[in-house]
């Protein structure tokens, strides 16, 4: 945000219930929530965490340069404190009035959800869009009631665009998300099968994400992945514009993005002709992305889809998407090992979808290595999917069949489902073994071309996994 006086920031986030305690001064521009981050005149947010309570470091926010608190008590640090009764709504609120009053000059807020793809298409969108104007996007994935407050209050009197991405649990999560950062552009990628045992079904899943276009207003743009009848179906809960993108032949709809003659070269970078109708043009420019995997061809169509809604140029999208790189960490990572093994590092996350679509990719980069060596290999480091509810042994069996299917030579499970994976593995007649974590870097056995594939829930922690593969150079 720009710098303000405190008083000014209880003003932004009326018309909620906070208070302001001690002498008025001029904070930001940066809000925070960790002390570490605190930078000169920054506003220290203090949360109570499960672990440790944030008022507690308001003090050390201060000696790093805090100027202000927001919290739920007066602390010892000696400056004025804003005091709600809740330090998350208190920072929802803030950031509320902060893209409101950038809205109103002329600020455009776009928010991406689904079940697999968000950060990666955030990442690209957010590269599009910098090359139309000064963009506020969230680092890594920021997309919970914290992350996209946290992200919103970046907005200073500059930012042509702002990016969020939207996480949901349940129902209800997204709507709380679009109340804060009121979005001209909503885009839902797809419904699948991440965190299934919270949602409860699919059903379920497809309304929690649909709040992304429910509320946007009648000149605002839904963009809606095609391909995806869960996502499609979107169409009907929405009044704003409909903008379509996904592979196939798009019908209807305000506006068309698709591609066409997909091509892979044999690091899995896909190239594809982008092509865009509305009714009055049809228009088209290649793109050749330097991001991995078949799947990026739709979260780039998603990006685009998006850019063009917001009034960017084809081939100023088409560009940035070609120059666009990675910018999340353990997400489609690889690693060419000098001995020529290649590690592809997926470690982030993990669901069944896309569990499928990591497998395929270590795959399609095996067919690319085996143009030089024929042997080559793809080994699956695979840990548990977590969230999963009752379904869980049956997905982990699952995808130990859909390993073998896929095209895999070699799987290794890890985790509580470990069993459930091997089981399924073995179906399909599979070699595959469970083990622990820190055993596996050391039992492998890799030669030129061999392609590692690692992959589990966030809490598995295989990032470690990877890291001892890609030091063994
Ligand atoms: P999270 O819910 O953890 O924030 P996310 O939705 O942000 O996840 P990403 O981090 O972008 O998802 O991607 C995680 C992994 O999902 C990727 O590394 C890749 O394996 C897979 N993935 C990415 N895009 C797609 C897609 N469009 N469809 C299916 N799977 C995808
Ligand atoms: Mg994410």
């Amino acid at each position: 945000m720009r710098p303000r006086m405190m008083s000014e920031l209880v003003d932004l986030m009326q018309p909620a219930a906070v208070e302001l305690f001690g002498d008025d001064a001029q904070v930001g521009p940066d809000v925070v929530i960790d002390n570490r981050e605190a930078g000169p005149g920054a506003v220290f947010v203090a949360i109570p965490g499960e672990r440790v309570d944030g008022h507690r470091f308001a003090e050390a926010a201060v000696r790093s340069g805090a100027g202000g608190v927001i919290g739920m008590q007066v602390t010892e640090a000696d400056v004025p404190h804003i005091l709600a009764e809740d330090s998350v709504q208190a920072l929802s609120w803030l950031a509320r009035g902060i893209v409101r009053e950038a809205r109103a000059r002329g600020l455009l807020s776009i928010g991406v959800t689904g079940s697999s793809g968000k950060t990666s298409t955030k990442d690209l969108m957010a590269q599009v869009f910098e090359a139309a104007g000064p963009t506020v996007a969230p680092a890594g994935s920021q997309n919970n009631e914290v992350g996209v407050p946290l992200t919103a209050c970046r907005v200073d009197d500059e930012t042509s665009f702002l990016i969020s991405e939207m996480g949901a649990r349940g129902v209800g999560h997204i709507a709380w998300l679009t109340s804060l950062v009121g979005l001209d552009i909503g885009v839902a990628l797809n419904v699948g099968r991440a965190h299934v045992g919270e949602f409860g079904g699919l059903e379920v899943t497809a309304r929690a994400k649909s709040e992304i276009v429910a509320d946007l207003p009648a000149d605002g743009w839904a963009v809606l992945n095609f391909d995806d009848p869960l996502v499609a179906a979107m169409r009907e809960t929405t009044q704003a514009r409909i903008a379509w993108f996904g592979e196939g032949e798009l019908e209807g709809g305000d506006l068309r993005v698709t591609a066409r003659d997909v091509t892979l070269n044999p690091l899995s970078q896909p190239s594809f002709t982008l092509h865009a109708s509305d009714a009055s043009a049809e228009r088209s420019a290649g793109v050749s992305l330097s991001v991995i995997g078949r799947h990026q061809v739709s979260n780039a169509l998603a990006a685009a889809a998006a850019a063009l809604a917001a009034g960017l140029e084809l081939d100023l999208i088409a560009s940035a998407l070609s120059g666009a790189t990675p910018r999340s960490q353990w997400r489609m990572e690889l690693h060419p090992r000098a001995d020529g093994v290649l590690i592809l590092n997926d470690a982030y996350n993990a669901n069944p979808d896309s569990m499928a679509v990591a497998l395929r990719t270590a795959v399609e980069l095996a067919a690319g290595t085996r143009q030089e060596h024929p042997e080559a290999k793809v080994v699956a480091v695979l840990g548990d999917m977590l969230e999963l509810g009752p379904l869980s042994a049956d997905l982990h069996r699952e995808l130990g069949r859909q390993a073998a299917d896929a095209g895999v030579n070699e799987l290794v499970a890890v985790g509580e489902f470990a069993d459930d994976i091997v089981a399924g593995a073995e179906e399909e007649h599979l070699p595959a073994r469970a083990t622990v974590r820190d055993l596996v870097a050391d039992s492998l056995n890799l030669g030129p071309g061999d392609v590692v594939l690692i992959k589990g829930s966030r809490g598995v922690g295989l990032e470690t996994v990877a890291a001892e593969l890609a030091a063994q150079d």
